[in-house]
């Protein structure tokens, strides 16, 4: 088993400490924490080990037991997931270095603080044996899970997406907008593109970037110029083929977030999460060598599955990205309750026997 400590434990964190829980070759070595929040209270809920990241003191006077600190933390894990705050984990990085101990660190962190930028189905064995890599934004793992088939079958000329990302996460209670519609950011390209070139350096692709009064999900309007000519109907069947890519039959009536939500929520997603990218199957429209297509990420959730993933690519002890990405989607339930684009029940079958 490999023991990973989860350091940090807010709406990544918490995600990522469930997800190893339920993964058959991990266990969670404990989660750090820096106050005895209700999220702290969930934790000795599940039965996680708490470590203090900044004293004990607080934790005492709530009457939570830790379990030590967090270089106690460090010390006993075999992986540290790092999900602490953007800038937090690079403050972090000695100490990951001082253990000894491989890190993952999140999309708030600048590319050049891990070895590799991560995601699974895009370039898992960069990652194999690295000592540190970086699980992108919730918006570059959605978009590299899109283009990474779409280079493979067909070749990608240019990629042009906008960007509508939610205001803030439903927690964020002093974020916004609460009343607007913002260019965010107002410079062209938004660091979205660039943060996609971490993943494929020789991708051409531009990106804006708005926020708009919502938590659900983030929206993607992507326009790729292919190298080929694929029909509608070939796309279409490429990516409902990949694991990680939902499309929604229009035979559901989902118009918006707010119905994909509520359907994963029915469908008893824990927290209601939706791990995959969500793409209108209807909106996938090939015109000459243009693709058109809509698609939903949800942004406390589509990293949660890339973590597991880097965990086991930075332990050495999978090689393949297949095998992770099955193993992780069937301890999961990625896939599990959502329907076939063309209407069947929707499948994670197979076991990842390495
Ligand atoms: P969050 O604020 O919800 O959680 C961070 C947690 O870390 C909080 O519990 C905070 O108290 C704790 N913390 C702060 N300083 C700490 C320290 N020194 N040691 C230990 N814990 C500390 O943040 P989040 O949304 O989970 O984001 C974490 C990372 O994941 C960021 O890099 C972010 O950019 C990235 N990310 C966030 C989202 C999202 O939509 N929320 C999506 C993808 C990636």
């Amino acid at each position: 088993m490999l023991h990973v400590g989860i350091n940090g434990f807010g709406t990544i964190g918490k995600r990522v400490a469930d997800a190893v829980r339920v993964q058959p070759d991990m266990t969670v070595a404990g989660v750090a924490k820096r106050s005895p929040n209700f999220e702290a209270t969930i934790a000795d809920d599940r039965g996680y080990d708490l470590y203090a990241a900044d004293g004990r003191e607080p934790f005492d006077e709530a009457e939570l037991a830790t379990a030590g600190t967090v270089h106690d933390l460090i010390e006993t894990s075999d992986v540290v997931v790092d999900t602490t705050p953007g800038g937090v984990g690079e403050a972090n990085a000695p100490l990951y270095a001082e253990h000894d101990t491989p890190a993952i660190f999140q999309g708030g962190e600048d590319a050049d603080l891990a070895d590799v930028s991560f995601n699974a189905r895009a370039n898992y064995e960069k990652a194999v044996g690295a000592d540190t890599a970086r699980v992108v934004s919730c918006n570059t793992t959605g978009l590299s899970r899109l283009l990474a088939p779409l280079k493979e079958s067909y070749g990608v000329e240019k990629s042009r997406v906008t960007l509508v990302r939610r205001g803030a996460d439903p927690g964020q209670t002093g974020r916004g907008p609460i009343n607007d519609t913002l260019p965010d950011p107002v410079e062209i390209p938004s660091h979205h593109g660039p943060d996609v070139q971490t993943i494929f350096p020789d991708l051409d692709i531009d990106t804006m970037g708005m926020k708009v009064p919502t938590t659900q999900m983030h929206t993607h309007s992507v326009n790729v110029t292919l190298e080929s000519e694929p029909t509608t109907e070939e796309v279409t069947s490429l990516l409902a083929d990949e694991s990680r890519l939902f499309l929604i039959p229009e035979t559901l009536g989902i118009d918006g977030a707010g119905k994909l939500k509520e359907y994963t929520r029915d469908a008893g997603r824990p927290r209601g999460d939706v791990w995959e990218n969500c793409i209108w199957a209807e909106s996938i429209t090939v015109e000459g060598r243009d693709l058109y297509l809509f698609q939903a990420i949800h942004q406390e959730a589509d990293v949660v599955p890339e973590n597991i993933d880097a965990v086991r690519a930075l332990s050495g002890r999978t090689a393949s990205a297949e095998k992770s990405i099955r193993r992780t989607d069937e301890a999961l339930g990625v896939g599990r309750g959502l329907v076939e684009h063309d209407g069947s029940p929707q499948r994670v079958d197979g076991h990842a026997d390495d």
